[in-house]
């Protein structure tokens, strides 16, 4: 935590204004709005429920298709199914390791050639590093799909100045415990459409119509922001900026360690783009190093530090084992070859020489 989240709790209980309505929802959406370039926002419960609402308005409805990045946590894909639409997952590229730009427009010429109903595009800035904004955007014109951007993990990224989660028709973020900044648990959904965004509000709390009594004309959703939960919200915003910082400078120290290295590559940072690095990821090339990805993993975990394999592709996933897939397995290698390493924002000098002890046992002694 950052310091100031507690005097915004502290307000709202002073206010009574506990429940999912008060300032430090206004507040937290006007931070967000302000440090995004975002015109409207609507905090909701999760990152999730944010897609959820996203999607349903863009207009998904069952039997419609999605086309999704594969290389990804579920919680991109998982409120397609939610909507009973199906999910079409398309490959990396190697510049972003985000969604392919090719393998895009494959996937909608073909689905659109089947007689798909192909209703949205969603693109992920994975580990904080923007996608290829500008042809998945010119595809998505081209082609009059609107684009849902899963900025989850990439709130302050952004492409010559323009942020992350503002590109398409809307953008996704999270704050859940793990994420750069944390709300213990939240998401917001972002946009320059006024009337999505209302719409949004609506929906998360139960689609309630305009009139004194219960009235209801849609299903509605109790996904709602609490006002508790916004003023860490508000608290965390003030940190942002150190908090990418701090996460830049662990990729620093990893990449003075082990860039040098022939068989070790890092997400690379294209030019123009700029990633908050919520996490140093590396690709380790075993033929090269001498040592699989697993190797290190459990070299790590013996000294008590954890790391984890990067995201299993959504098309290599039992869940999704029918949804269609386009592409040339670079997601598949990303994933054989990624490591997460330890990325906290608050990864200490001493952490810092724990893991670059065991760095220096298993690959820098070998090479
Ligand atoms: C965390 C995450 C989500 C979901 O956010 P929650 O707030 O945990 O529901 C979605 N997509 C990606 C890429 C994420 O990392």
């Amino acid at each position: 935590m950052g310091g100031d989240e507690l005097s915004f709790i502290h307000n709202a209980f002073e206010n009574n204004w506990v429940a999912p309505v008060g300032d430090n929802v206004d507040g937290f959406e006007q931070d967000l709005s302000n440090g995004t370039g975002s015109e409207h926002v609507a905090v909701v419960t999760s990152g999730t429920a944010a897609i959820h609402l996203g999607l349903i308005l863009l207009g998904v409805k069952g039997g419609d298709v999605v086309i999704c990045q594969s290389f990804t946590f579920s919680a991109t894909a998982n409120p397609i199914s939610y909507l009973n639409a199906e999910p079409v997952f398309v490959d990396s590229e190697k510049d972003t390791w985000n969604m392919c730009p090719d393998a895009l427009e494959e996937a909608v010429r073909d689905q659109l050639a089947k007689g798909r109903n192909v209703k949205a595009i969603v693109p992920v800035h994975l580990y904080g590093m923007p996608a290829n904004m500008d042809r998945i955007m010119d595809i998505a014109r081209r082609y009059c799909i609107p684009v849902l951007e899963d900025a989850a993990e990439a709130l302050g990224s952004h492409i010559n100045g323009k942020k992350c989660g503002t590109f398409g028709t809307c953008g996704v973020l999270s704050f859940n415990g793990n994420k750069i900044i944390t709300t213990s648990g939240g998401g917001a959904l972002l946009s320059d459409d006024e009337e999505l965004v209302r719409k949004a509000k609506y929906l998360a709390t139960q689609a309630r119509d305009p009139a004194p009594h219960y009235q209801h004309s849609e299903i509605g959703y109790n996904y709602r922001m609490s006002n508790i939960v916004a003023g860490i919200g508000r608290g965390q915003m003030r940190v942002l900026d150190d908090r990418i910082r701090q996460r830049r400078a662990n990729y620093e120290f990893y990449r003075g360690l082990l860039g040098s290295l022939d068989g070790i590559t890092f997400q690379p940072e294209p030019q123009g783009y700029f990633t908050n690095r919520w996490l140093t990821t590396i690709l380790i090339d075993p033929e090269k190093v001498g040592l699989t990805r697993e190797n290190l993993r459990l070299a790590l975990a013996a000294e008590n530090i954890e790391s984890r394999p990067v995201w299993k592709p959504m098309h290599q996933q039992p869940v999704f084992r029918d949804a269609p897939y386009y592409g040339n397995g670079i997601s598949c290698k990303l994933f054989e070859q990624g490591l997460c390493l330890p990325s906290g924002s608050n990864l200490s000098g001493k952490d810092r020489e724990r893991i670059a002890g065991v760095l220096h046992e298993t690959i820098l002694c070998n090479v």
